[in-house]
């Protein structure tokens, strides 16, 4: 056997526990693995799409190019319609899925924002891809303030139609995806001027191309912005409107509407959130997957990799060495909780849709914040950790052919899109301190995850080192701090926004941080309650180490309030080195519970049999194009016979 085969093989038999007992925890369900494990199959097995050893080395056209082929293929083999058989693709792709704009956010903007007949008009041809619709809301002035953006829409009470109009080079739509090339739709969100006056910003269905030719329509100027970090494949546009007349049945009208002359709204407003819910959702349930793609290149590699002798003159993997148990272990685990995390999510979210659907929106706000909460944390974490994976795997971590900078690059949008980060954290924090007010009036208005609220006094005198019971704690002190101090600097006079804005904007990011660190150990912990025995004892583990890692980068508030003393987080400390002791043997079985193919890792580093030298060696002789094509002309001319002529 080849001595780094034989490295795995005698990693993956010293874990102790069936890996496919997890598998089946890490999928939720048959559909979605089934769905995950065909399409990879289907990247695998179809010469035009299989990911690309030389990828990296094409031009950004060709890549597109590319892109839209794969979609093509598994549009064949998948059912486009059900978000289950197509979200696992984003995660398995080199570069990003073109219409994941159109069916991850547009339609479902459309069946919470439109009417039925609307969502029967068009939708059925979103499934066809007769329509691609990019989701244009952001504007070059204005992004994370809806409310200001500047496109009208104008209201023509003699032709019953509506005027688009972009009046500013700032009212200009600017970043959605799929505008440049691929949208012959868009929804465009407008604010709509009824009678001379302002009613708000809504969404629009708009032909923005013609069917047949792809044209952009008279009155409409759209392309693409050009190459960005990351996102290569992904044509984010420009979009402006010179006077441009769209029907009546444009504006979605489930909530607002325009009949007969007259405007009305029905409903709640806050009904916008929950189509941004889909979006935020999938990027919580597909992107701690490609954070476990980067940590099971990195776990293979360490145990391929070989550095210095240990005390029998043996090499050791670099993974025996602690400090690198420590920059992937404790990720791990974190990336465990998260994906169990964004499972419980993708539950919530589906129930809140169907209650939205009969209008009933008691749980809209809560999934919401919950929603905010772990799409802010998650997204900086998944590109924190492509970062660690990439530094844990030295030099080869740092060449594509490692598979990891593209991680790195593909997932680093997600802090900014569908809701900057620290702006969703900011409404995380009003919704804590709402509920937190609903203690002593409306106890009963508080949502099963936000619990906590309800037993503020035993929490602070509750004594136990439990490493849930200091989650809770850590993040009910500084919820009452945060509190506290608003109302403090209420009673000197003070308004309210300002203390928001200019004293507490960095506690509030803390505490809603915070939040979804404890939302995931309570999933953590529910998930383990219902895991096969076999598995237990190793989630148990994990979970741990998750816990005691948030505690020790955050121990401030713990240290501050009394309640932990310096020899109690020493032992803390003592005891994650315990516990990353344990997990080394586990770590191969607990990456490839995930069962990621080598094609969908993209990877020579951390194949499944190992030989990261020989991959990188083929890789960089036969199929870097580069070297294949020979040396540049340009080169050869200044190298060769010109320079040779000069002499
Ligand atoms: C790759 C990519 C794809 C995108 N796709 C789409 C798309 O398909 N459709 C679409 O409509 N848009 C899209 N966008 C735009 C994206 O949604 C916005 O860029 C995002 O919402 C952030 O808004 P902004 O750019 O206005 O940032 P800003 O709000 O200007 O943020 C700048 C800084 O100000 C801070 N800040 C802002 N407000 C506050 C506040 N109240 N309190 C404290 N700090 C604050 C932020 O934290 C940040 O640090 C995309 C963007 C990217 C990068």
């Amino acid at each position: 056997m080849h001595p780094t085969t034989q490295l795995l093989q005698e990693a993956r038999d010293r874990v102790t526990f069936p890996t496919q007992e997890l598998t089946k925890l890490l999928y939720g369900n048959e559909e979605i693995y089934e769905t995950f494990m065909k399409a990879q199959k289907v990247i695998a097995s179809e010469p035009s799409i299989r990911n690309h050893p030389d990828y990296h080395n094409w031009g950004r056209k060709e890549q597109i190019i590319k892109s839209y082929e794969k979609l093509r293929i598994m549009h064949q083999h998948l059912n486009l319609a059900n978000s289950a058989h197509w979200a696992p693709m984003l995660s398995l792709f080199q570069g990003t899925t073109p219409s994941a704009v159109s069916f991850g956010m547009t339609v479902p903007a459309l069946r919470f924002l439109g009417t039925d007949e609307q969502f029967n008009l068009w939708g059925p041809k979103f499934l066809t891809m007769e329509i691609v619709a990019a989701y244009a809301q952001t504007e070059i002035g204005h992004g994370s303030d809806v409310q200001n953006l500047e496109t009208t829409a104008t209201y023509d009470s003699q032709t019953n139609d509506f005027v688009l109009h972009t009046p500013s080079v700032q009212a200009v739509k600017f970043w959605p995806g799929e505008l440049g090339f691929l949208s012959n739709y868009a929804l465009v969100y407008a604010k709509l001027i009824f009678n001379g006056k302002n009613k708000g910003v809504h969404p629009f269905m708009v032909q923005i191309r013609d069917i047949s030719t792809h044209k952009p329509l008279k009155g409409v100027v759209v392309g693409d912005i050009g190459p960005k970090l990351g996102y290569s494949t992904k044509d984010n546009g420009f979009l402006a409107f010179e006077n441009y007349r769209i029907p009546l049945n444009s504006l979605l009208a489930r909530y607002v509407r325009i009949e007969n002359g007259q405007f009305s709204r029905h409903g709640n407003e806050k009904i916008s959130y929950a189509s941004m819910m889909v979006s935020r959702q999938l990027i919580i349930f597909i992107y701690p997957r490609m954070a476990a793609q980067s940590l099971t290149v990195a776990i293979r590699y360490s145990i391929t990799r070989q550095q210095f002798t240990n005390d029998k003159r043996e090499e050791n993997s670099v993974l025996e060495y602690q400090t690198q148990q420590d920059k992937l272990l404790p990720r791990l685990a974190t990336c465990y909780g998260m994906i169990f995390a964004g499972l419980r999510i993708m539950e919530l979210v589906d129930d809140n849709f169907h209650r939205v659907l009969k209008k009933d929106f008691s749980t809209l706000q809560q999934s919401h914040a919950i929603l905010s909460a772990l799409k802010a944390w998650s997204s900086q974490w998944v590109v924190d950790t492509a970062e660690w994976c990439r530094l844990s795997c030295g030099g080869h971590g740092y060449a594509h052919y490692s598979g990891i900078p593209a991680i790195y690059f593909d997932t680093a949008p997600n802090v900014t899109l569908e809701g900057e980060n620290q702006v969703m954290y900011l409404q995380v924090a009003r919704y804590l301190l709402k509920v937190l007010q609903y203690v002593e009036k409306n106890p009963e208005k508080v949502p099963f995850y936000f619990n906590f609220v309800l037993h503020i006094k035993e929490t602070l005198a509750n004594q136990s080192t439990d490493l849930g019971q200091l989650l809770k704690l850590t993040l009910t002190l500084q919820l009452i701090s945060v509190a506290k101090k608003i109302k403090d600097n209420m009673s000197t006079g003070k308004n309210f926004q300002q203390i928001w804005n200019e004293v507490v904007g960095v506690q509030l990011l803390s505490v809603a941080q915070r939040y979804a660190e404890y939302f995931t150990y309570l999933v953590f912990q529910e998930y383990i309650s219902s895991a096969n025995p076999s598995v237990k004892e190793v989630l148990q583990q994990m979970c741990d180490l998750y816990s005691l890692q948030v505690i020790l980068d955050n121990p401030n508030t713990l240290i501050e309030s009394g309640r932990i003393t310096v020899e109690q987080f020493k032992q803390f400390n003592e005891t994650k080195i315990e516990l990353l002791n344990k997990l080394k043997p586990q770590a191969l079985g607990l990456v490839e519970a995930f069962n990621f193919s080598d094609n969908a890792l993209r990877t020579c580093i951390g194949c499944h049999d190992g030989k990261p030298y020989e991959y990188i060696y083929d890789w960089a002789t036969k199929e870097n194009s580069v070297n294949i094509k020979g040396v540049p002309q340009a080169v050869n001319d200044l190298m060769g016979t010109k320079i040779k002529a000069r002499l």
